[in-house]
């Protein structure tokens, strides 16, 4: 099962995770699964972070040779500014958090943070400053408390309180009879879509990275808890370099810019004044997400008012 291609140091992760009790086998597998043959080059340097700015320079990349997924990206998340990546499914917007993250290598063009490319520094330095909330978080079989202090290892109780409330999760943690204690996961309780959104939340409170990059859940939330969670994710980039992957338009109002990607390609970009103006791909999607939120609200007060 094993394959060869899997880097050492890669190994040496997971040996020393697996060591400190973080992960199991399943667990194990499953990051074998997702993290591929990338390596740190041998002159790898640290990443000297100043303010975090992002750079992805003609970016190209495919899964199979035969089928391109980004063909060609260019766009610049300039430090302390937020920008959204939205677009059909499929079109490749978590490909590009994956490539910053560096799960992956790109095929062609650059990614670059604070001018450097991502390919020429060390993979824990890339990762060290960057705070991912992924649109599927895998909890440890362990405790929440452990859970959210996974994003930073010495903190403190109250600082992973604190980073929950951020994340307004506390309330329901301290509403379970064993509070923080309450084991979780695959063999513990089983938390919600959202719920675990926001332990990834909390987790990337904690860490407190200089680039935030958050690839949003999707249809398993209801308004109520995406407008809470939005709110918390307002409070966390405030300040920090952010890509924000939506795939609902209402929480990329305020981004500074919009990237509008369709199989692969930038079909698309501007503020979102910017691109209702233009009327096409965004201004269709707008149009018909407000549709769908208004029957979803019209539908709620019918069953309310039976
Ligand atoms: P989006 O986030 O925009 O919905 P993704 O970036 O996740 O899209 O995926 C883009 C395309 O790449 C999709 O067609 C998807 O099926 C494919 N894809 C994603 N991950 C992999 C993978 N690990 N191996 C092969 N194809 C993949
Ligand atoms: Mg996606």
């Amino acid at each position: 099962l094993l394959q060869l291609s899997v880097p050492l140091n890669f190994i040496g992760m997971l040996y020393r995770e697996i060591r400190q009790g973080l992960t199991d086998i399943e667990q194990m597998f499953e990051l074998l699964n997702v993290e591929p043959e990338v390596r740190d080059a041998p002159n790898a340097k640290p990443l000297e972070i100043g303010k975090g700015a992002i750079t992805f320079e003609n970016v190209q990349f495919a899964y199979d040779p035969a089928r391109p997924i980004l063909k060609g990206i260019s766009f610049t998340v300039p430090e302390g500014k937020t920008v959204a990546v939205v677009g059909p499914s499929g079109a490749g917007k978590s490909t590009i958090s994956r490539l910053l993250y560096r799960f992956y290598d790109v095929q062609g063009g650059a990614i670059r943070i604070d001018g450097q490319d991502v390919r020429e520094v060390t993979q824990n330095s890339l990762r060290a400053v960057i705070g991912m909330v992924p649109q599927d978080t895998v909890l440890f079989n362990d405790t929440i408390a452990y859970n959210i202090r996974y994003g930073r290892p010495g903190a403190s109780d109250a600082e992973i309180e604190a980073a929950a409330e951020i994340a307004q999760i506390d309330r329901s943690i301290r509403d379970l009879p064993q509070g923080y204690n309450t084991m979780v996961g695959e063999r513990g309780l089983k938390l919600s879509g959202g719920e675990k959104q926001r332990v990834a939340i909390a987790r990337t409170v904690l860490k407190a990275p200089p680039i935030l990059i958050l690839d949003e859940a999707t249809s398993a939330l209801d308004t109520t808890t995406e407008q809470e969670i939005q709110a918390a994710l307002d409070i966390v980039s405030k300040n920090r370099t952010t890509l924000v992957i939506a795939h609902r338009l209402s929480t990329v109002i305020g981004a500074d810019e919009i990237i509008v990607l369709r199989a692969g390609e930038i079909a698309e970009r501007g503020t979102h004044a910017e691109l209702l103006a233009q009327n096409g791909l965004y201004a269709s999607m707008w149009n018909r997400q407000r549709e769908a939120t208004q029957a979803e609200e019209h539908l709620r007060q019918v069953r309310e008012s039976d």
